[in-house]
Formats: C-alpha cells, sequence, structure tokens
C-alpha cells in the first residue's frame, strides 16, 4: 500500500458515500451503471460506498470490476462484545478496499473524537484498507478564523503515532461540515487553501517525500457543475460525493469532469 507516485500522477479518485439511502435493488441498478461507466473511465479509480447491509449486493455488481467497495465507518477492534458495530475483518472480508473514518456526520451526530478516529486509522492499515479520513471546519469555525486551527488539529490528532510511510497510504477528504448535504459549496479558492494546508503540515511533520503523494478529496456539495473548477487546483486529488452520487448520470459526470481537469493539470 506505500504510495512512491505523487498524488497529480495518480488516477482521480471519486468516491460516492451512499450514506443510509437505497434498497438493494436500487443500489444494484445505481452500481451497474457506475461500473458500465467505469468501464469506459480507466483512467479515474471509483469507489461505491454503500450502507453495511448492501456491501455483499454491491459487490457482487463490481467484483470483476476496476470499481472498489468502501464502508463508512467500523470499529477499531477485530473482534468482541461491540454489539452493532463491525470490524476492520469483517469489511476486509466483504471485499472492502477503502473506509470512510471520521465523517462529519459521525463525529457531530455520533460522538465520534478525534482519538477514536486515531483508533480507526490505525486498525484500517492493520488490515490493509485505506482510510477515508475526514476532517473539516464547522461554520462558526470558518466565520470565527478557526479553520486552518480545527484542521490543523484533526490532522494531527488523527494521524498521532503513524510513521510517514503510513500516512502516505491515507486518503484525506477536506469536508467543510457547511458544505456537506447543504448544497453551498467551498470555492475553487477556499477548498485549495486548506488542501494546500493540509499538504503543507504533511510536509512539515513527515517529509518531502510523503506529502506530495498524499491523496487529498475535497467533500461538500460537489455537482457536475463545480466538478471541473475545484478539480482543476493544484491539491485537489478527487472527490467524496454524497447526494450526487445517489444518481448515476450525476456520479457518472462528476467523474468525467474530474478526469477532465486532471488531464488539464498534468
Ligand atoms: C459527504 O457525505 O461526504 C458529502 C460530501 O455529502 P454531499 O456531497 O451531499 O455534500
Amino acid at each position: 500500500m506505500e504510495k512512491t507516485m505523487s498524488s497529480q500522477a495518480k488516477p482521480p479518485l471519486v468516491a460516492g458515500n451512499w450514506k443510509m439511502h437505497l434498497t438493494a435493488e436500487e443500489a444494484k441498478r445505481l452500481a451497474s451503471q457506475v461500473v458500465k461507466a467505469g468501464l469506459e473511465m480507466p483512467e479515474a479509480e471509483i469507489v461505491l460506498i454503500p450502507p453495511f447491509s448492501l456491501l455483499g449486493a454491491v459487490r457482487k455488481v463490481v467484483c470483476d470490476s476496476p470499481v472498489q467497495l468502501g464502508a463508512q465507518n467500523m470499529h477499531w477492534e477485530d473482534k468482541g462484545a461491540f454489539t452493532g458495530e463491525v470490524s476492520p475483518p469483517h469489511l476486509a472480508d466483504a471485499g472492502c478496499r477503502y473506509v470512510v473514518l471520521g465523517h462529519s456526520e459521525r463525529r457531530q451526530l455520533f460522538g465520534e473524537t478525534d482519538a477514536g478516529v486515531n483508533k480507526k486509522i490505525k486498525a484500517a492499515l492493520r488490515h490493509e484498507l485505506t482510510p477515508i479520513f475526514c476532517l473539516g471546519e464547522t461554520l462558526p469555525e470558518r466565520e470565527g478564523g478557526r479553520t486552518m486551527s480545527r484542521v490543523g488539529g484533526q490532522l494531527e490528532a488523527g494521524l498521532e503515532g503513524l510513521e510517514g510511510k503510513k500516512v502516505g497510504a491515507i486518503v484525506i477528504a477536506y469536508e467543510p461540515v457547511w458544505a456537506i448535504g447543504t448544497g453551498k459549496t467551498a470555492t475553487p479558492a477556499q477548498a485549495q487553501e486548506v488542501h494546500a494546508f493540509i499538504r503543507e503540515r504533511i510536509k512539515e511533520k513527515y517529509g518531502n517525500e510523503v506529502s506530495p503523494c498524499a491523496i487529498i478529496l475535497y467533500g461538500g456539495s460537489v455537482k457536475p457543475d463545480n466538478a471541473f473548477s475545484l478539480f482543476r487546483e493544484k491539491d485537489i486529488d478527487g472527490f467524496l460525493v454524497g447526494g450526487a452520487s445517489l444518481e448515476a448520470v450525476s456520479f457518472i459526470q462528476i467523474t468525467k469532469e474530474a478526469i477532465r481537469a486532471h488531464k488539464e493539470k498534468t
């Protein structure tokens, strides 16, 4: 899992977080449409992230395709008396390559802490699952000029105790909380400013070799009409898409826009 290529040399990563949506039939239909389109877009790494109960159904659809499977959360322990939880080995066994950790909905609605996210990131890496480590500021934090201190704090706490080569294997998703599911997107300049800050922080702590390799996604009301201008920014390597990933047409179009912008950048 160690990364050796710079993030710009890597394919754009576009991940669809389906949250708590879709029936099995709807999920299979959507996954089939994405797989069909994905076969014609080998330039992108596409990840579908259904609810736990739909992982098996979606796995059957994506298994012989380049489309990857991810989960929305997990516990940090391998097994035990944790009713209602799902472990890293469960996810690996279910065919997941990615796992979203520290999503703002988990942090805000389910009390997830930076320390818990750090344990989950370490557990994911132990099981060869790539964490999609989410961080981002709330609106009061942005308006109070505390964006960088909030994001910097989450980054440091989430990566605590990890060595550089492990950090290079993590996908980071900058998701301003005020932009998630609200239709308000960060401007390309706002997103780039935070992405550059994250990359710089990684460089300061883990060195020049790790920071260009770090894949940093943007998430927060990404749509077909803003994907190109966001992706054109230097430090945006992909997207974590919520609402717009529930429709094949919009998710596929976002992926196409990312590929188009990536070609312009490289
Ligand atoms: C998300 O859930 O991670 C997300 C970015 O959602 P949306 O695209 O709907 O804002």
